[in-house]
């Protein structure tokens, strides 16, 4: 047997509607299989705290080999893992087309809908169901209710012990001035196609742009506007499904889909580039929902029209159609890239972007800061969290930034808390509002 593979990784699709797939003997013993190549293997150490957690039960057990170490340990694993994808697109040899066929994410997945299925804790479910906790906390008089106890340490505390999200974490606050209510319409600019994007967008604003931080869209609408190109928010969206598929709620996601997929497939066969301004989001349409729905023509319609919205200024500019009249220099910007960009595979946009803005200096930092979109919240994870995104935290002080920016709104969050004292002279910023600051407009 070969080493690594050779071949361009591939991913096959999930057979989740297989009821074999949540046969729980059969995932356990392709836990053992897999852990045993991770346990000779070691490669992804450091990388989160799932690795480590294997290894530490390998090490103690009596064997010191996979085969000692109790089935119901390899959950712990599972619980570990927040489903970044890092692991097989970073550093596994031999994830298919190898024939040891590792596809360690995907197979936690596969945990993770088993144990969905026995029943999960009232605050998971209510974490991962951002759309209706959004509207509820969006509510006038609610959201500024919401947010006030979110300062609160006694509040906080309480909160910990009924619903298990810990005190220490940093949450974001809620709006009553939601994105999709407060949107400014689209000018008529005659659409101009380029041979790399499509000259018109549709918006799919996602659950955290409109209950949390409308202005990310807002900059997107007016970046496009100053760039001339036509958009509409799409009609009618609920959460694209990640907090969801983190979760293991395969039926939820589907639910999700069944909404979200028709009026996006409309906007894909018209011609629209469809843009998402959370990477999260943007991946569930470009990878996971395609590998759930292999064979559905409209899902796959969808992904094609699918774009990070920094992928598509950059193959805007390469077609000629990107106006570069920037007016600001940023000065120093130290810019992280989430897991769920470089998921992607479509290059550092981002940085590209901030580049191509005189007078910036672009620090990038390229590593798992360590949140996920629910996981870093949870009590039980929390310190775990704080842990991995250290390297990260100092990385990002390092140059002593204007600004700190990350393409995922809850990392730079994240990161701003762990930098503490460090992040005070920075200030925190999309990067689609610094390129519209870079632009004046
Ligand atoms: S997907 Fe991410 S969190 Fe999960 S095991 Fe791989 S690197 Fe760790
Ligand atoms: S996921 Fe792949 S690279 Fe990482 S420890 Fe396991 S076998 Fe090694």
């Amino acid at each position: 047997m070969r080493e690594g593979s050779l071949e361009a990784p591939t991913r096959h699709p999930l057979d989740w509607q297989n009821p074999e797939f949540y046969d729980q003997a059969k995932v356990e013993n392709e836990l053992g299989r897999v852990f045993d190549i991770c346990h000779g293997c070691r490669r992804c150490v450091n990388l989160c705290t799932a690795f480590p957690t294997l290894f530490d039960l390998v090490d103690a057990s009596a064997t010191m080999e996979v085969d000692g170490v109790a089935k119901q340990d390899y959950w712990k694993v599972v619980d570990q893992c927040y489903l970044c994808d890092m692991c097989y697109m970073t550093k596994c040899p031999y994830v298919p087309p190898h024939p040891w066929n590792v596809d360690f994410p995907h197979l936690m997945l596969r945990a993770k809908a088993i144990k969905f299925r026995k029943g999960i804790r009232l605050r998971d479910r209510l974490l991962s169901s951002t759309d209706a906790l959004g509207k509820l906390a969006a509510i006038p008089v609610v959201a500024q209710t919401v947010n006030a106890v979110n300062k609160n340490a006694v509040a906080r505390a309480a909160l910990q012990s009924v619903l298990g999200v810990h005190k220490d974490r940093e949450l974001p606050p809620y709006t009553s001035e939601r994105f999709r209510s407060n949107f400014a319409e689209s000018r008529s600019f005659p659409v101009k196609d380029g041979k790399h994007a499509p000259g018109k967008a549709a918006i799919f604003s996602t659950c955290y742009v409109n209950y949390n931080e409308p202005g990310m869209g807002h900059d997107l609408l007016a970046l496009l506007e100053h760039n001339e190109v036509p958009y509409a928010v799409v009609e009618k969206e609920a959460c694209c499904g990640m907090p969801k598929f983190e979760l293991g709620d395969l039926e939820a996601v589907d639910r999700l889909k069944r909404i979200n997929i028709p009026v996006l497939a409309k906007y894909a066969r018209e011609g629209y580039a469809i843009l998402t301004p959370v990477p999260s989001c943007t991946l569930m349409f470009k990878q996971e929902l395609p590998l759930l729905y292999p064979d559905d023509a409209r899902t796959l319609e969808v992904r094609d029209a699918m774009f990070d919205p920094f992928e598509y200024f950059v193959l805007r500019r390469k077609d000629g159609l990107l106006k570069t009249d920037f007016k600001h220099p940023l000065g120093k910007v130290s810019y992280h890239i989430p897991c769920h960009s470089r998921v992607q595979n479509m290059g550092q946009k981002t940085r590209e972007m901030l580049e191509a803005i005189p007078g910036t200096a672009v620090t990038t930092v390229e590593r798992c800061a360590g949140h996920d979109g629910t996981w870093g919240v949870k009590s039980e994870y929390f310190a775990n969290s704080m842990k991995i995104g250290r390297p990260v935290f100092r990385q990002m002080a390092e140059p002593h930034p204007d600004y700190l920016a990350s393409d995922c709104p809850i990392a730079a969050r994240h990161i701003r808390q762990g930098m503490g004292a460090e992040a005070k002279a920075a200030e925190k910023a999309h990067p689609l509002s610094l390129l519209r600051k870079a632009y004046g407009i």
